[in-house]
């Protein structure tokens, strides 16, 4: 019944310059989204609007959830279009269009119109009066409510008119492309698929980096990590994965430093690399899924250990955020049913029984010069040798 969407996103911050590298990036990513849905799509931009218009036969539910994963809309609005035919048979659209929509018309309602074209005869004022009268006429179980009512109808005449008053939320955010590239830390855990999706609706492009220790960590567990890389590429456009072979590195660390700073170590070699490769990339900042105190290695003390040997920011959008509030939204974009999937993870395989909770960055500093002789040819050999999976 609909061929047409409006799409609303924030303009409250969209000034001047800014408002058009905005647009141009959420119609970027709107043509990206409709692309993976069944049937022919128009995206256009017109008169700071954004509308997608289905051309022939398409699936409603297939378009709007692929819209809702696009950052930057705030929300969906299916609309009915109209050829100016005078205000009477406007008004008779209207009253069916309500009838076709609301199979129960046992609600409040308020009509809100704007009349962006001035030389329509009626004004706005005149037109909420006039269709909500008709409305009231026509089904006696609604009723008017100006302050808080179930549905707004909105009628904007423009060059054509437009009637709405489904309002689906979108996701809200930036539009992917608006800000850098970022090197998310890439587990197949909980946290890391989380974060990447947090930086992402801020309008960041992804890369991201997976340490994985063969034999010890199987080909299901990278599997799985790619398959996680593919949710968050559902929002945050495709996603370059660079799988790097931790094992020699892990090995000489397991082997030459006190076992209570094994994850730590590992987790500033970790950091290492994926500044590293984040350099050669163009990425301007890395992304891990830490918060204070989630286990050992996240103490604040562990934190400022892995934090030192960076010098790119490190963005950590869950820093303060309860094992729950991860889970709701691991559930809200799908990957939690992937990440709690039970293969091994490389930090699992090697944990001691008792890290360290407040490791110094001398100490370990200190303890990480047993790897002098070797470590420059096995970062080498780990950067060198990575695999690169491009995830679409
Ligand atoms: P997650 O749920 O994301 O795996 P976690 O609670 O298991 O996190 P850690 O294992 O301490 O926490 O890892 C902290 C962060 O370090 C992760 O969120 C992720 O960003 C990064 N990280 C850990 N292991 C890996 C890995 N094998 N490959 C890439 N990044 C990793
Ligand atoms: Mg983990």
């Amino acid at each position: 019944m609909f061929q047409t969407f409006l799409i609303k996103y924030g303009e409250i911050f969209l000034k001047g310059k800014n408002r058009y590298v905005f647009e141009d990036a959420l119609v970027d990513q709107v043509r990206n989204a409709v692309l993976k849905v069944e049937g022919e799509f128009k995206v256009h931009k017109y008169l700071s609007r954004i509308y997608v218009e289905a051309v022939g036969e398409f699936d409603y539910d297939e378009l709007v959830s692929a819209l809702k994963k696009v950052f930057g809309i705030t929300a969906i609005c299916p609309v009915l279009v109209l050829d100016d035919e005078g205000f009477d048979k406007l008004k008779e659209e209207i009253v069916e269009y309500i009838d076709r929509t609301y199979p129960d018309k046992n609600m409040t309602f308020k009509v809100q119109s704007k009349r962006a074209r001035k030389n329509y005869p009626v004004e706005s004022m005149q037109m909420n009066a006039l269709i909500g009268e008709a409305l009231l006429d026509a089904y006696p179980g609604m009723k008017v409510d100006v302050h808080n009512p179930d549905i707004f109808v909105y009628v904007e005449v423009r060059e054509r008119i437009y009637v709405y008053s489904i309002v689906i939320p979108g996701p809200g955010g930036m539009p992917v492309g608006t800000a850098g590239k970022g090197m998310l830390l890439l587990s197949g855990g909980l946290d890391s698929p989380v974060a990447g999706y947090m930086i992402s609706k801020r309008g960041v492009r992804l890369e991201a980096v997976y340490f994985h220790a063969p034999p010890y960590t199987s080909e299901r567990a990278k599997q799985k990590v790619v398959d996680l890389a593919t949710i968050v590429a559902e929002y945050s456009g495709p996603i370059r994965l660079h799988v790097v072979n931790f094992t020699e590195i892990q090995m000489a660390i397991y082997e030459k430093c006190p076992e209570d700073e094994l994850t730590i170590i590992m987790r500033r070699y970790m950091m290492r690399i994926a500044e590293h490769i984040a350099n050669e990339t163009g990425c301007i900042g890395l992304i891990t899924g830490e918060s204070i105190g989630q286990v050992a290695s996240q103490t604040m003390q562990s934190l400022a250990c892995t934090n030192e040997v960076c010098e790119l920011p490190v963005y950590r959008p869950l820093i303060a955020f309860d094992k729950q509030d991860i889970v709701t939204i691991a559930e809200k974009i799908n990957t939690y049913e992937t990440s709690i999937l039970p293969y091994e993870d490389c930090c699992t395989t090697f944990v001691a029984e008792h890290p360290v909770t407040k490791p110094t960055v001398k100490v370990i500093a200190r303890h990480e010069e047993r790897l002098a002789d070797c470590i420059d040819e096995m970062f080498k050999t780990a950067v060198e040798g990575r695999e690169i999976i491009e995830i679409k």
